[in-house]
């Protein structure tokens, strides 16, 4: 009865890889051995903190690119002008 009532629970379990236990997927350890389940979980894991880090590494090198495009058209631009005025 107890075990028909934790399957028929709110909350998703998934079997721990460890132990091989039913844990509750809302938990970042197992409740059986306590070892990390989000190491083991790809989608889950990129949900939480993955996905930020991602994006910001994106933003990052965008932001890089943005700026070197940036500085070679004002390079550019100033040897022109410098140019134009000198002859
Ligand atoms: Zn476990």
């Amino acid at each position: 009865m107890t075990v028909a009532d934790a399957n028929d629970a709110a909350s998703p379990t998934i079997a721990c890889p460890h132990c091989n236990e039913q844990t509750s997927l809302q938990l970042t350890d197992c409740a059986a051995c306590g070892r990390p389940l989000d190491i083991v979980d790809p989608q889950w894991s990129a949900g939480s903190a993955g996905g930020a880090t991602g994006a910001s590494k994106v933003l990052m090198g965008i932001g890089c690119a943005v700026l070197v495009v940036i500085a070679a058209g004002v390079a550019s631009f100033v040897a022109c002008f410098a140019a134009f005025r000198g002859s």
